[in-house]
């Protein structure tokens, strides 16, 4: 054990001296200027660092991105408006016309329509395969980066990611990994070896399903890189009230997802007992090394006599919704996505069962949740 303070801890007060404010204030400025001409100057050579532009640098979503690498065990992060923005900076920062990309099958639909409609058109081979496929030795050969997801999105399919960061590196191919489902606190992927960590602050992070936000924590270098060539030009910044509401955010994570798993843990007990489940999709602690902790966000697949429309319109508590991890309990169908018009999509391509009902177990009482389930459940089965 180290004498680094824990996670709760080190979230109450990043910000600075143990009196004044106990919240940090919002810089809610699009300019900062300099006092004389010597100071702006030194600044647009780039010998000095103080904030210039909100697009590019402010300190309240600094703060938020000191934060976010203090919890992933990086050395920087960089954050954006949406996890689309993190997810598409990283992609357009790191791979080239020419490159093979791995792709883990199930990936987040619209990081696949990213790929497909803009990297694959540039010039870029994408090819895809179910995550577990990459812990085999030699899988990532000839490849440039593998873009994962583990768990996977509506699947929860995991893999082991210290295996498939050992494959990479022998491959010399740089892993991109979206840690949404795990947050910080159940799953680590630097420390596993992994390259670039990037998230959907929107979901976990934030909380409250209140806020569109994204972020990449990776090496010092990396995150130079990524901001050196998608800040300026691309632009997709985080505003600082939306960085400010995901400080807030951060500071109970530890409790919302310490309550996430109760809840969670409580339903994978039951559905394991009732016969219209045929499986349930829920990683938990160590069912693959990495994983350390269960979250709110699991599937289950639903036998033939279940009436799934009727499920979801006989449910209470549970809100038909897509995004996940705020206070708010919601279920998705795969079926609605599979209907999801436009090119085939992700689910389409990769086969997502129909009787595949994706919930996202929220903050109420676990028990007014399970009733609301098991309930509705039993009126929609013939
Ligand atoms: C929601 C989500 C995203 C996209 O994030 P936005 O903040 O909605 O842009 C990316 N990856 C995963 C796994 C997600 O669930």
């Amino acid at each position: 054990m180290t004498d680094r303070p824990s996670v709760a801890t080190r979230l109450a007060r990043p910000w600075g001296s143990p009196s004044g404010p106990v919240t940090p204030p919002i810089h809610q400025t699009s300019l900062f200027t300099f006092d004389d001409y010597a100071a702006f100057e030194a600044r647009m050579a780039g010998e000095t660092d103080e904030p210039l532009y909100t697009r590019v640098q402010n300190p309240t979503v600094s703060e938020f991105e000191r934060m976010m690498a203090d919890l992933e065990g990086g050395e920087a992060a960089v954050a954006f408006a949406s996890g689309m923005g993190a997810i598409s900076a990283a992609i357009m920062a790191l791979i080239r016309p020419g490159m093979r990309v791995a792709c883990v099958e199930h990936v987040y639909p619209d990081a696949y329509r990213l790929l497909e409609r803009m990297m694959a058109p540039a010039g870029v081979t994408v090819e895809y395969m179910p995550v577990d496929a990459m812990t085999e030795p030699g899988a990532l050969d000839g490849y440039d980066v593998a873009y994962l997801e583990s768990p996977t999105s509506m699947t929860l399919d995991v893999a082991d990611l210290g295996a498939i960061a050992r494959v990479a590196k022998a491959a010399g191919c740089l892993t991109i990994h979206d840690n949404s489902w795990a947050t910080p606190l159940h799953q680590r992927p630097l420390e596993l070896g992994i390259d670039v960590v990037v998230h959907s602050a929107s979901k976990y992070i934030s909380g409250h399903s209140d806020t569109v936000a994204g972020v990449v924590v990776a090496s010092a270098s990396l995150v130079a890189k990524l901001r050196d060539l998608t800040l300026p030009m691309l632009g997709a910044k985080l505003a600082p009230f939306e960085a400010w509401l995901l400080i807030r955010g951060l500071r109970t994570l530890v409790p919302r997802m310490r309550m996430h798993e109760a809840t969670a843990n409580l339903f994978v007990d039951r559905l394991a007992g009732l016969r219209q489940v045929t499986r349930v999709r829920s990683p938990g602690p160590n069912v693959v090394p990495g994983i350390t902790g269960r979250s709110g966000l699991l599937s289950i697949e639903l036998a033939d006599g279940v009436d799934i429309p009727r499920l979801a319109d006989g449910l209470r508590h549970f809100r038909l919704g897509v995004s996940w991890g705020g206070f708010e309990s919601l279920i998705v169908p795969a079926s609605i996505s599979l209907r999801q018009s436009g090119e085939k999509n992700a689910a389409q391509r990769f086969g997502v069962s129909p009787r595949l009902v994706r919930l996202s177990l929220g903050l109420e009482d676990a028990e007014e949740l399970w009733t609301d389930f098991e309930g509705a459940l039993a009126a929609a089965t013939g």
